[in-house]
C-alpha cells in the first residue's frame, strides 16, 4: 500500500495503473475510518483492480462554525486500519496546500437544484465544497468508479448529477449505510457523543427504519406527511434529540414530496442535533415494494 501525498504523485501512480490495463476505483473520505469507510473500501475491490483510498479533510465543505478544527484525524490510525482491511494499493493523503494550491479556491463546481432541500439549506456552500474536491479528485486519479456512502444521500445524488453532467467518464457507486449494532448509523462524528446522548442516538435508526416500513407498505396513494409525521413522533421519544429537518423527497430530484405513490422511488431523511453533534440518517425505498 503506497502513500501518496502530492497531487502529481497522484496522477502519476493512477496513469500508471491505467497503462497496466487495470480498471481504477477512488473511496474519497475525511479519515477517522469506521466499518462504513471499510464497506466502501470491500465494494471497491469488488468493482476494480486498483482501489485508491483518499483521506483529506476538506476545509471547504465546512462552514463557519462548524468543526472543521475538531474534526477527528489520525491518518497513522487510518493507515494501520487499511493495511489490516486489505485490497487497498494506494492512500492519498494530501494536505490542505497542495489540494487548494492557490488559497481560497478561485474556480468551484457547482450542482444546481439537488441543495436546495434537505442539508443545503442548513449548511449553505457545503455541498460546493464537496463537488469541488471530488472533482479535483476525480481530475488527479480518473478512476473508472468513485464509490461512496448511501449515509450521505444527498451528496450521493449530487455527486452522480455532477459525474454525468461534467461527463466524468466516472461510474458513481453507492454503498448501503453501515450501522453500529444498536443500528446507529457510523459516523466518524458519532465520537463527540455523550454517554447519554450516545444511548439516544439510535432514535434516528428507528425513525427512518419506521419510514421504512411506511413506505415500502403503502400500496395505496397516501400524504407523505403521515411518514414526516411517524419519523417525528418517533424523535420527540429521545429528550436530547433536536431534528433540524424531517423529510421526505423524490429519491432522484430530492424535491418534497406531498404524496407517496407506489412505485415511487422515494428518500427518507433526517438531521438532528445532539448538543453541538449533527446527525444524519436516511432511507432510499420503493413505494410499495413491501
Ligand atoms: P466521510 O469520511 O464521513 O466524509 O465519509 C466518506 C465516505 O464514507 C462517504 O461516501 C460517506 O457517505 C461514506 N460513509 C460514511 N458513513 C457511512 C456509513 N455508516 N455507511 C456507509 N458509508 C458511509
Amino acid at each position: 500500500m503506497q502513500l501518496i501525498q502530492t497531487a502529481e504523485a497522484m496522477r502519476d501512480e493512477a496513469e500508471a495503473a491505467r497503462r497496466k490495463g487495470r480498471r481504477l476505483a477512488l473511496v474519497p473520505t475525511m479519515g477517522a475510518l469506521h466499518d462504513g469507510h471499510r464497506a466502501l473500501v470491500r465494494r471497491a475491490r469488488k468493482e476494480a483492480g486498483h482501489v485508491t483510498v483518499s483521506i483529506f479533510v476538506n476545509p471547504t465543505q465546512f462552514g463557519p462554525g462548524e468543526d472543521l478544527d475538531t474534526y477527528p484525524r489520525d491518518l497513522d490510525g487510518d493507515l494501520d486500519a487499511l493495511e489490516t482491511l486489505g485490497g487497498v494499493d494506494a492512500v492519498f493523503a494530501p494536505s490542505a496546500e497542495e489540494m487548494y494550491p492557490l488559497g481560497a479556491p478561485q474556480a468551484w463546481v457547482e450542482v444546481e437544484g439537488l441543495t436546495d432541500t434537505l442539508n443545503g439549506p442548513h449548511r449553505p456552500g457545503h455541498f460546493r465544497g464537496v463537488t469541488t474536491v471530488v472533482a479535483k479528485l476525480f481530475h488527479l486519479c480518473r478512476p473508472h468508479v468513485g464509490v461512496f456512502g448511501e449515509k450521505d444521500a444527498q451528496q450521493l445524488v449530487i455527486l452522480r448529477r455532477m459525474a454525468r453532467e461534467l461527463h466524468f467518464g466516472t461510474e458513481v457507486a453507492g454503498v448501503p449505510t453501515q450501522r453500529e449494532a444498536d443500528g446507529l448509523a457510523c459516523s466518524s462524528r458519532n465520537a463527540y457523543l455523550s454517554e447519554e446522548e450516545r444511548a439516544q442516538a439510535p432514535v434516528l435508526a428507528e425513525a427512518v427504519c419506521a419510514a421504512h416500513g411506511l413506505i415500502a407498505g403503502a400500496t395505496e396513494e397516501q400524504p407523505a406527511e403521515t411518514v414526516v409525521g411517524r419519523m417525528r413522533a418517533i424523535l420527540g421519544n429521545a429528550p436530547l434529540a433536536e431534528p433540524q429537518y424531517v423529510a421526505v423527497v423524490g429519491a432522484r430530484d430530492l424535491q418534497p414530496l406531498d404524496a407517496i405513490v407506489p412505485g415511487q422511488d422515494v428518500l427518507a431523511a433526517t438531521a438532528v442535533f445532539f448538543g453541538d453533534t449533527r446527525l444524519i440518517d436516511n432511507v432510499f425505498v420503493t413505494a410499495g415494494s413491501g
